[in-house]
């Protein structure tokens, strides 16, 4: 038996869950602050959902899906990213009928088989929203300010924000064209993904990491160029939306996203100092994606945001409140003839919300107050014959290093005053 967990994923231990509830803390409180509400949607769902929903010629679908046949064969995807499930519960409740926009967040594990690396994982978290039922650009600068506010909640200031839009599908598919003219001359200069990509789904080859296929397409066609009136009116409104919150971003017009139903806005936030993977969120509109889901013409718009990368990120940040919770009170029994007052003692305590923890091993009193220590425990009580004799418990406060003596009734008021 392998004792390992498999490749590209980790635990999270218990020390460092610290870190990871703050960052939801923050993450959620932003969330709702905007007005966003949580939904929880499956872990795996109709692989079909995906196909469509993600689109059958980008990475995700074509190579790094975990798909299974279920015992009743039907075949089933982990979720690879949360978009389309969101897209699916909408249609599924009939969101559409009532009051829009809707506006939704969420948070939790996806499942990619990509080459696992710092910063990429096979099993990895991602927080995102999705706002449903409105086209007005200030819906796309809002979505963008809440990922930005959540990395200033976070203390991370060393971002970089890039924006484009990939204009409507009118509109793109006339710079699709000037772009195959373009390209097609050089394809064989082009990485082989690049010469899949260029048959498939052309506008990828534009956000290809590789300086040779940068080299070959040297000079594209510039997208601004050939956004409509409208898309390129759109495009002004988000920019001028941005510029009025005081946000500052990076036009990028390498930034695309090449399927029919992405429209207008496309942006991506990166880190530069944490590595390689410096993408900690990506978004944009997609107008047609409910309907090529099977539902009705609806507007949309999202992002996603990693949680790893984020807490990569914040190893560089003063992060004083992410301090594991301390114990409030550590009962130290010296033998197990006490077991009947101890567990009414812990029992009580906890029943009043302090965060009490005991010794099950009966060490001595020495090594006790070592172990006490080391959890953090504000307060240490002692119970041994002595105490038991007299009908007392001693409280040690660990701070002060004072000892003093309650009785059982008096014993939570001194632990209180104590703790206040
Ligand atoms: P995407 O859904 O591909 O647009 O990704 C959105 C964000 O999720 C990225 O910007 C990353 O921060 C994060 N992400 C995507 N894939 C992975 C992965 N394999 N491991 C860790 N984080 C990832």
């Amino acid at each position: 038996m392998q004792v390992k967990a498999p490749r590209g994923t980790y635990d999270i231990m218990p020390d460092d869950v610290n870190k990871w509830h703050y960052v939801e803390r923050i993450i959620r409180q932003t969330a709702e602050t905007f007005g966003y509400a949580e939904i929880r949607t499956p872990i795996f769902e109709h692989t079909e959902l995906f196909e469509r929903g993600v689109g059958d010629t980008t990475d995700i679908v074509s190579k790094e899906m975990y798909t299974f046949q279920d015992r009743s064969n039907r075949s089933l995807t982990l979720r690879p990213e949360n978009t389309a499930s969101c897209v699916r519960a909408f249609i599924e409740h009939s969101v559409a009928g009532g009051i829009l926009p809707v506006k939704w967040y969420y948070m939790g594990p996806m499942f990619r088989y990509d080459r696992p690396q710092a910063g990429r994982y096979r099993q990895f978290h991602q927080f995102g929203v999705e706002a449903f039922g409105s086209n007005n650009p200030a819906m796309d600068a809002e979505v963008i300010s809440l990922a930005l506010e959540i990395l200033a909640n976070l203390g991370l200031t060393d971002y970089e924000l890039h924006l484009n839009s990939v204009g409507c599908p009118q509109c793109r598919e006339i710079y699709r064209e000037k772009l195959i003219a373009h390209i097609r001359p050089v394809k064989e200069q082009l990485c082989a993904d690049c010469q899949t990509r260029f048959e498939k789904n052309p506008l990828r080859v534009l956000d290809c990491k590789l300086n040779s296929c940068q080299a070959a397409i040297a000079g594209f066609p510039n997208i601004y160029d050939y956004l409509c009136p409208d898309c390129s009116e759109h495009y002004s409104q988000v920019r001028k939306n941005l510029s009025d919150n005081k946000s500052s971003f990076i036009h990028d017009n390498q930034l695309v996203r090449g399927l029919d139903y992405y429209t207008n806005t496309a942006f991506e936030i990166t880190i530069p100092q944490i590595g390689a993977q410096s993408a900690v969120a990506g978004g944009g509109r997609y107008n047609g994606l409910v309907k090529a889901c099977g539902g009705t013409d609806m507007q949309g718009i999202g992002f996603a945001m990693g949680m790893e990368r984020l807490l990569l990120a914040m190893a560089s940040v003063e992060n004083g409140p992410i301090n594991a919770p301390k114990l409030d009170v550590f009962l130290a029994l010296m033998d197990d003839k006490y077991e009947p007052q101890a567990v009414q003692i812990l029992s009580g305590l906890r029943r009043a919300g302090i965060k009490t923890d005991r010794d099950y091993n009966y060490r001595s009193a020495k090594a006790q107050m070592k172990y006490a220590d080391k959890l953090g425990a504000r307060i240490v009580l002692l119970l041994g014959e002595d105490e038991i004799q007299r009908g007392i418990i001693t409280i040690r406060d660990m701070q002060s290093r004072e000892q003093s003596e309650a009785s059982t009734e008096e014993l939570m008021a001194a632990i209180k005053a104590i703790l206040e």
